[in-house]
């Protein structure tokens, strides 16, 4: 089976870490704060806080906001479910904004409606909006931006499929257009540390409410103590903190990783451009690329013409595992899994999210790929889009 996407592990990645091991640090060694400043220069973020997940990146980054059990969370139906999960950990509910027929991301133009619609009916606005750069294609987060100014919600990005996007020439993860932005570095993402996430912001105090909600709500920092240190062993627990810490082993082959971040974009490009030339004859939807933007292009997303085929969407997606193609759906929409249907969601609260559901395939997309496998994956597609 063609693999949707995987790692790219070479021999350095491999020494980087044996040399971990073969330290005295594990863990709270120097390679995380490292592997910080890598992001940092990367993303041209001031902080950046490494964690075990995106998921807890995600966490964190609400807790610091000051999510709290009365607070309200928006953000798209079409991510994986840790996207909206995050709010449901601080007490806070969820709502979805319906995506953009084109991008498949958060639609400005609907959210901007159910802002104006909430505000006229005064329901609660939310405190916070999570972006999704769905596929590594940005989101607008120049109208977003102008309207958190308006409606006074802060802004997460979940960067998970975009680092090395850019949007209007900044880098996704400065956090020009937001409040805090995360990453995902499970192996399937653009690069990977095994399971680790991080999260890059240009504030201060939210950098260190991260860091202290990461490990335990712990310091030893004098400054952030309420009373004065007991002696040279002292700790102070200040808040309620998780152990979210991503080890010294991931650090060290994130770093490692890094350095070949760009050739893994390029060469993701490079496929998704194969693909837009050799499929674009077939009944496809290909992917919109917005203006001013470079997607990192994390997965590479069709969409069915339906009308324009005979067979069914299911079919398509069958009959391309049987071949080998290890396609994917990213994603079935949150509102529709069954724990969100139970918070009151159900079919039809969202037709364009469902639109896409019941069109879309992602076909493979790394950079490992070689090319005699993206002949067989074109090939595959042109034979069974019947
Ligand atoms: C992968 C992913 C996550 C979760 O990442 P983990 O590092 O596995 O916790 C969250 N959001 C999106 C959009 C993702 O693709």
């Amino acid at each position: 089976m063609i693999q949707y996407g995987r790692q790219d592990i070479q021999q350095e990645d491999i020494d980087a870490v044996v040399d971990v091991l073969r330290s005295d640090f594990l863990t709270d060694g120097p390679k995380v704060p490292q592997f910080e400043q890598s992001i940092i220069d990367y993303c041209h973020s001031n902080y950046a806080v490494a964690v075990n997940s995106a998921t807890s990146a995600l966490h964190i980054a609400c807790l610091a906001l000051d999510l709290t059990n009365t607070g309200l969370v928006w953000t798209s139906p079409i991510s994986f479910v840790a996207s909206a999960n995050c709010a449901i950990y601080c007490g806070a509910a969820v709502n979805f904004v319906d995506i953009d027929a084109e991008t498949y991301n958060i639609s400005p133009q609907r959210l901007r409606e159910k802002l104006e619609n909430a505000s006229a009916n005064n329901e609660q606005l939310p405190d916070i909006v999570i972006t999704v750069h769905l596929s590594g294609q940005v989101c607008e987060m120049e109208e977003i931006k102008s309207l958190s100014r308006q409606y006074g919600f802060a802004i997460i990005e979940d960067a998970s499929h975009a680092l090395g996007s850019i949007y209007k020439d900044s880098q996704i993860g400065s956090c020009k257009y937001s409040d805090i932005t995360i990453f995902s570095f499970h192996p399937v993402k653009i690069m990977t540390t095994a399971e680790g996430g991080i999260a890059t912001t240009n504030r201060s105090e939210l950098a260190t409410a991260m860091k202290l909600l990461r490990s335990h709500g712990v310091t030893r920092d004098a400054e952030l103590m309420s009373e004065p240190s007991h002696g040279p062993w002292y700790y102070q627990q200040v808040m309620l903190g998780y152990n979210y810490r991503m080890s010294d082993i991931s650090a060290a082959l994130g770093i490692s990783q890094l350095k070949r971040l760009s050739s893994f974009v390029t060469k993701r490009n490079s496929i998704a451009e194969r693909y837009n030339n050799e499929l674009k004859e077939l009944p496809l939807r290909l992917p919109h690329q917005i203006e001013d933007s470079y997607s990192a292009s994390h997965i590479y997303i069709i969409r069915l013409e339906l009308g324009n085929l005979k067979s069914t969407h299911q079919e398509v997606f069958e009959r391309l595992r049987e071949k080998g193609i290890g396609v994917n759906l990213h994603y079935i929409p949150i509102h529709l899994q069954p724990y969100y249907q139970k918070l009151g969601f159900s079919l039809g609260d969202y037709p364009e999210a469902e639109k896409y559901y019941s069109e879309a395939i992602t076909i493979p997309l790394h950079p490992q790929l070689t090319d005699n496998q993206i002949d067989i994956i074109i090939e595959e597609l042109k034979n069974c889009l019947v």
